[in-house]
């Protein structure tokens, strides 16, 4: 696996990858990586010639500084993790590198995207997302990337980014990996103590619960209902539960036959914010 940490490196890579006509895909993370981000790089490999993973923890998309201090930063095992997992390249640049003339001016209209859930939670979070990832775009010119179903609406704002900029890449959504115990992966995990890692499952039930009551219970009432199992657990603070319109995030009302939900969540515990969904039909 080659290492490359200069926005330099990486073009001249991607020139000589061009001309060869190489297919690249592409996986952004912000690094700390688990099993969740490497079953992003096993798709990716199957979808082309060469895959070029970078880490990167992104300043602009941090509403709240101390997140991003506490960020953890494994590079060195994240470089072995990838280059056994048969990663070709390792993309991994300073802030400098990505930001040579400091935080530019960013801006595009995600629409309602950015301003519900976490858009609401997290003011200016997506417009980070969007600036980082339409850099690196840029850069790699890959032709699929590679992005986990964890962060749902995410992917939802990068396609529409991917819409509205013109770009010719194709976005492959991963399913995400999850603890023993159920709880999503995340680099965030790690600031749990063990005790909470199990804990912390609560929140997959409670999802789990959403989906297999929905042909017996109004929606509201399934939602008051996991709010309340998972209040009910001590340390744990429910920011957002909605069950939404999988294709539109709107909240929905009542169920209906044949239509596609996603119930999504946003919960402190132990000082972490963890957040999860689960699309059922
Ligand atoms: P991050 O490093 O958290 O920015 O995540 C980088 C990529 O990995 C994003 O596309 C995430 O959605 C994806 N990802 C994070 N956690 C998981 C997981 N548990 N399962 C699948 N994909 C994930």
């Amino acid at each position: 696996m080659i290492v490359l940490e200069s926005y330099a490196q990486m073009r001249a890579y991607v020139d000589a990858q061009k001309e060869k006509s190489s297919k690249i895909a592409f996986v952004p993370t912000m690094g700390a990586l688990h099993e969740g981000h490497l079953s992003l790089i096993d798709v990716a490999k199957r979808h082309a010639d060469i895959t070029v993973c970078s880490i990167f923890v992104n300043p602009t998309q941090f509403n709240d500084s101390k997140d991003l201090e506490k960020y953890p930063r494994t590079l060195e095992r994240d470089g072995e993790l990838l280059k056994n997992r048969g990663c070709d390249v390792l993309f991994a640049p300073s802030v400098e590198e990505m930001y040579p003339a400091g935080d530019t001016e960013w801006s595009i209209d995600l629409g309602k995207l950015d301003k519900i859930w976490e858009g609401e939670h997290r003011p200016g979070h997506f417009q980070g997302v969007t600036q980082i990832v339409y850099k690196l775009f840029r850069l790699v010119r890959p032709d699929v990337a590679v992005f986990g179903q964890k962060d749902y609406q995410q992917v939802m704002v990068i396609k529409k980014m991917v819409e509205l900029k013109n770009l010719s890449v194709e976005i492959i959504t991963v399913p995400t990996e999850r603890e023993l115990g159920g709880l999503a992966r995340s680099s965030r995990n790690s600031r749990l103590s063990a005790e909470g890692r199990v804990e912390a499952s609560v929140i997959f039930k409670a999802l789990n619960d959403i989906k297999f009551g929905l042909h017996h219970r109004a929606l509201g009432e399934l939602k008051d209902q996991a709010m309340t199992y998972i209040s009910n657990h001590q340390g744990f603070e429910v920011e957002y539960l909605a069950i939404c319109d999988a294709d539109t995030l709107e909240e929905k009302e009542a169920y209906e036959e044949g239509g596609k939900y996603v119930a999504i969540i946003a919960v402190w515990y132990e000082g972490v914010r963890l957040i999860d969904n689960l699309v059922f039909n």
